[in-house]
């Protein structure tokens, strides 16, 4: 019997990202030995590690790398280092480029809490119990692509700075059926955020949206302007399944839903709509502590989670890693963005290695 080969681009990048890819690719180890699956890795360079390398982010044997392989793993780009450069070379270009030649319209970010960590949260304990939030975010299109976009110099020795929020008929369906498709396999419930009250481009996505809502009756929907959206996020979050919005209200959004958790050192997302999906945590490349193995590997191990989820199809896989994150976290053993007092702190390698351990004693256990 031929074993089945999943090929992995492993883009590590910046920071913080070589230390959480390490433990994630054991991870895929570990669970290609108990599914009798082989996954092979190619490593690409991307971000400010590429531009030291090869003078741009996104060196074509990246894209080589990632064009040819089933899912894409990636750690995190940007830093100090680069901040000076012009924003058209910049690390973050990289991140645009990718998802835009992989053709990943829509970014899956979830935030749950978890329930060891309430009391982690800013938030009281009686609102954020149970929120369990997926952020779906158009990825590709809306104004961090719109054109005409850039800073021209005016007649009056000013200057102009400007960006266009574009979005065409196809691109809002296509997401719309995204977030009722992720909808129904949850609780069945979408709320549609935008701006329709200002912004013309938004009023057609609530269209749009609404259109596309004739197919997916079994499914609730509601519309919500942006500003409400953020402030019932705080407010009470736990009204929200899934949320469905446009490239830049879900940036702000999704991570204002991450801080409800806790640590944006737990969350995962992925980016999927093309034939080859991108998993990586929601947090940059966070230089303050690179190095120093104080990073919180959990939302890179459940970015591979996901990978297995939505790339892979292995739900079954999916819920092992998220019972080994539950059990370490249960025990007390925490990195130290999310460390409270009578825990046990744990380095990067150490909390890997204890949910590792994890993964292995429940697969043993079926
Ligand atoms: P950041 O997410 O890197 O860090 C914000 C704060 O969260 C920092 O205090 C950091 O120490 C902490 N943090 C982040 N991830 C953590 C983890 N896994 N465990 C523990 N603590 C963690 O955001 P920033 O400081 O605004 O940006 C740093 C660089 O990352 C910038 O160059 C930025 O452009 C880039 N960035 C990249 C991505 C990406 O690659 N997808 C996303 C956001 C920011």
């Amino acid at each position: 019997m031929s074993i089945d080969i999943k090929n992995i681009a492993l883009l590590p990048g910046d920071g913080i990202g070589p230390e959480i890819i390490r433990p994630a690719v054991q991870l895929l180890e570990l669970v290609g030995k108990i599914e009798d699956i082989k996954f092979e890795f190619k490593e690409g360079l991307i971000g400010g590690a590429a531009i030291d390398a090869t003078g741009t982010p996104f060196p074509e044997e990246t894209e080589k790398i990632v064009t040819t392989c089933d899912a894409v793993l990636l750690g995190a780009v940007g830093g100090p280092k680069w901040e000076s450069m012009d924003y058209s070379v910049r690390p973050e270009r990289a991140l645009l480029a990718l998802r835009s030649i992989l053709g990943a319209y829509a970014n899956l970010r979830p935030a749950k809490i978890y329930d060891a960590l309430v009391d982690a949260s800013t938030l009281k304990k009686e609102i954020i119990q149970g929120i369990d939030i997926m952020v779906v975010r158009e990825l590709t299109g809306g104004i961090y692509f719109g054109s005409p976009k850039g800073v021209e110099e005016l007649s009056d020795g000013g200057k102009k700075g400007f960006n266009t929020l574009v979005y065409t008929t196809h691109e809002i369906e296509r997401i719309a059926r995204t977030s009722f498709d992720v909808a129904r396999a949850r609780n069945g419930k979408v709320c549609s955020v935008d701006k329709a009250n200002v912004l013309e481009c938004t009023e057609l996505w609530r269209k749009i949206v609404t259109d596309v809502h004739r197919d997916y009756k079994d499914v609730e929907l509601s519309h919500m302007y942006v500003d409400n959206a953020a402030m019932q996020l705080i407010r009470n979050p736990s009204q929200f399944d899934v949320i469905v919005t446009t490239n830049m209200f879900g940036d702000i959004l999704s991570d204002e839903a991450s801080m409800l958790t806790g640590s944006i050192g737990m969350l995962p997302s992925a980016s999927i709509g093309g034939e080859i999906g991108i998993f990586e945590p929601i947090h940059g490349s966070a230089p303050d502590i690179a190095g120093q193995d104080k990073a919180n590997p959990i939302a890179t191990i459940m970015s591979v989670a996901m990978m297995l989820k939505y790339a892979f199809g292995m739900n079954g896989s999916y819920d092992i890693i998220d019972k080994a994150v539950i059990k370490a976290l249960n025990e007390g053993y925490r990195t130290p963005d999310i460390y409270q007092d009578g825990g046990t702190m744990v380095g990067c390698r150490e909390m890997g290695g204890l949910i590792l351990d994890n993964v292995e004693s429940s697969a043993g256990a079926l």
